[in-house]
């Protein structure tokens, strides 16, 4: 089995659709990174399935990486080695009552900022910290994304996911996927698909006027969704990433195209010349300095998928 016989095989079902050497740097908030050696768009369930058999089947040693809004993933600039997956935008994005009438259930691919939103408009309340997230679902659920006190953990009460090594859809509760800080035991084997929310009915003004604060607020200490991938680090216990970064004297601390934010030390914002590895490189070296200057080690939020060279700057 080779990575020929993977791709006879997806071509086979999918035909034009799959693709080879897509260009990812569009498809994440920081602009960069090399291409998909494959690259597919499922756009149903029984697409996913197709694909889920070809990988059990002839995928062994192919590596499998599920791409969301890329806002929280830096990918190689030598790209991505095996299949990218990422959900077609219109089969996967749309959210919907659920039963009870106070839950929802939204497609992975949906744009938080937009199920924020539709809680909000319907009196529900549990989910007004997404609406300055610019990520998926799906990747919420994998990171149990949070802010503002709130966690996706908080209201999540089932998700449904293809998992890629039985080639089977299936559905699981949200207290079996471990979910804790800014983590979940989903693997890359797990293809989230659907998650289904209960959420607290309220008064709509009441929900949009907190949605409202949370945007205000973000837009005041956060640089805009563009050219980083929000918080660099998790928070360690009883303290913050960006205050122990900014106590370490590394506020516009740079590399190559890289660079600590000056209004918020735990975004890195890249320029046009930014590489991968400018960003790999600027992590490195800053959780190197903080660990030096606190003896606090930082743990990055922030996914690298692909080679990375991994000496530091100097
Ligand atoms: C400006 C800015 C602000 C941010 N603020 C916050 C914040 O306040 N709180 C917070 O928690 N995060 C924040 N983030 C980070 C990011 O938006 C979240 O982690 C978000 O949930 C990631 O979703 P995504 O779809 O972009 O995932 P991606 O970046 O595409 O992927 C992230 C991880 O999830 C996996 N994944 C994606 N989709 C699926 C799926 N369908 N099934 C299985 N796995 C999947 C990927 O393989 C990868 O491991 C911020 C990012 C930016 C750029």
């Amino acid at each position: 089995m080779s990575e020929s016989d993977l791709r006879a095989c997806l071509a086979e079902y999918f035909g034009a659709r799959l693709q080879s050497d897509v260009v990812l740097a569009p498809l994440t908030t920081y602009r960069i990174g090399g291409p998909a050696a494959l690259y597919l768009e499922p756009a149903s369930e029984d697409d996913l399935v197709a694909l889920a058999r070809c990988l059990r089947d002839f995928g062994e040693g192919v590596p499998v990486l599920t791409l969301g809004r890329g806002s929280n993933i830096v990918i190689s600039d030598q790209g991505w080695p095996g299949l990218l997956i990422r959900l077609e935008s219109k089969a996967f994005s749309f959210v919907r009552p659920g039963e009870p009438p106070t839950s929802l259930v939204t497609g992975a691919a949906s744009s938080l900022p937009v199920v924020a939103n539709w809680a909000a408009r319907r009196g529900l309340s549990g989910v007004e910290f997404m609406i300055a997230i610019p990520g998926s679902v799906g990747g919420a659920v994998r990171m149990n994304a949070g802010a503002h006190g709130g966690a996706t953990s908080d209201h999540l009460v089932t998700v449904k996911v293809l998992d890629l090594e039985a080639a089977e859809i299936g559905e699981r509760k949200a207290s079996e996927l471990e979910l804790s800080y800014r983590h979940s035991n989903l693997t890359e084997n797990s293809v989230v698909i659907e998650a289904a929310f209960e959420l607290v009915p309220e008064e709509p003004a009441e929900v949009k006027a907190r949605l409202d604060g949370f945007r205000k607020h973000r837009a005041e200490t956060q640089p805009p969704a563009v050219q980083n991938a929000g918080s660099t680090f998790k928070n360690p216990p009883g303290d913050f990433a960006g205050r122990l970064v900014e106590a370490a004297g590394l506020k516009g601390f740079r590399v190559g195209g890289v660079a600590v934010s000056e209004l918020h030390a735990n975004f890195f914002v890249s320029d046009a010349s930014a590489t991968a590895q400018d960003v790999y490189d600027l992590v490195h070296e800053v959780a190197r300095r903080v660990k030096d200057a606190s003896g606090i080690e930082l743990e990055p939020e922030v996914r690298f998928a692909g080679d990375f060279n991994t000496g530091s700057v100097s």
